[in-house]
């Protein structure tokens, strides 16, 4: 199971095996309501998708 977070907040959106998703998919955080837009899941090795550094739109900071 691949876990889909949010690129904003990184909240858990949804969980799905590899392959369940056929095509591109959006959706909106519950959480700070950015909407996601997802492609179907594949290993990428290389490509650095994930906004790890960058805390441009805020990072996690919940109280
Ligand atoms: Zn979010």
């Amino acid at each position: 199971m691949v876990n889909i977070r949010c690129g904003s907040c990184s909240a858990l959106l949804f969980r799905a095996r590899h392959g369940a998703i056929a095509n591109d998919i959006e959706i909106k955080c519950r959480r700070c309501g950015t909407i996601n837009h997802l492609r179907p899941t594949e290993p990428l090795p290389d490509r650095q998708e994930r906004p790890s550094r960058k805390n441009s739109c805020g990072s996690i900071s919940r109280k």
